[in-house]
């Protein structure tokens, strides 16, 4: 099976982790769109996952869904080894996989710091390096990591989450230095509040989703498509020059950080 001869992303094969649901959905969706090959990773309940799988077949594209943990380096290998045994090759890795959860500084138990930590940052570099290895062998490749506002601005609250972003910026900063002699280019994308499961107590809480439109210039969430249309961009080849760079998709929030 190849990838897609249109579109702006024909011919090129990209692993999205945590798609089944939310931003990774979105981008995913897009890619295909765009001609890509798709790998719909998921943890848990593939469903969504197979679904849209099926449906960008349907629509005469080509994609799979594939569980793997991106904390496990067994799993993220086999994960990256599939989609090359699948596809051909791979272009582009999306590492969009997060997890967050509320506790405040002093009351942090182990488990939450290092399931976040794990999730956040150690799988994103573990996704990198393996997919990293295999575009070294190709004509290089795109990395685009989905951080956070938090990788920059402090999360009271979320002390793990900040910590794991702001490594994943200098994660980011590290690799596009190291990897770019091999035409492998590495950003972030850093999205403010947008509307996903993610943020599932904010949007059934109408008091919070009044205080984001307060607080947000563009004075609303955003949708996960909004965000999948920065990662098309650094994905294809109009971003050729683009690397060691943060996107911010947030509505204009940071220029509020005091609001945050
Ligand atoms: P989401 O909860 O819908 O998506 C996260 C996905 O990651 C889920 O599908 C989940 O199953 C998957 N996942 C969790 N642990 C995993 C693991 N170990 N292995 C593989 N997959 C795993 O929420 P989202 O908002 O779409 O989040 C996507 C990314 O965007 C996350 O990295 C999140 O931190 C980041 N982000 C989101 C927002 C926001 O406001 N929604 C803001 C800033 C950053």
């Amino acid at each position: 099976m190849s990838a897609s001869t249109s579109g702006e992303l024909a011919g090129k094969v990209a692993i999205v982790t945590g798609a089944g649901s939310g931003i990774g959905f979105a981008i995913a969706q897009l890619f295909a769109e765009h001609g890509a090959a798709v790998a719909i990773n998921y943890l848990s309940s593939g469903k969504d996952a197979d679904e849209l799988a099926q449906k960008i077949e349907r629509d005469g594209g080509n994609a799979v869904a594939l569980q793997a943990d991106v904390s496990s380096k067994p799993a993220v290998e086999s994960l990256v080894a599939s989609v090359v045994d699948r596809f051909g090759k791979l272009d582009v890795l999306v590492n969009n996989a997060g997890i967050e959860q509320s506790q405040p500084l002093l009351e942090i138990d182990e488990e939450n710091w290092d399931r976040t930590i794990a999730v956040d940052l150690k799988g994103p570099f573990l996704c990198l390096q393996a997919a990293g290895r295999q575009m070294r062998r190709g004509d290089g490749g795109s990395i685009i990591n989905i951080s956070s506002i938090h990788e920059d601005f402090p999360f009271p609250g979320f002390t793990p989450y900040a910590a794991a972003k702001g490594g994943l910026r200098m994660l980011m900063r590290n690799a596009s230095l190291e990897l770019a002699p091999y035409k492998i280019r590495v950003n972030n994308i850093a999205p403010g509040a947008i509307a996903t499961p993610i943020n599932a107590a904010t949007l059934a809480n109408p008091a919070k989703v009044e205080r984001l439109q307060q607080i947000v210039p563009l004075q609303r969430m955003g949708k996960p498509e909004e965000v999948a249309q920065v990662a098309l961009f650094l994905a294809s080849e109009r971003s050729s020059y683009v690397t060691g760079s943060t996107y911010y998709v947030d509505g204009g929030i940071v220029q509020h950080a005091e609001a945050l």
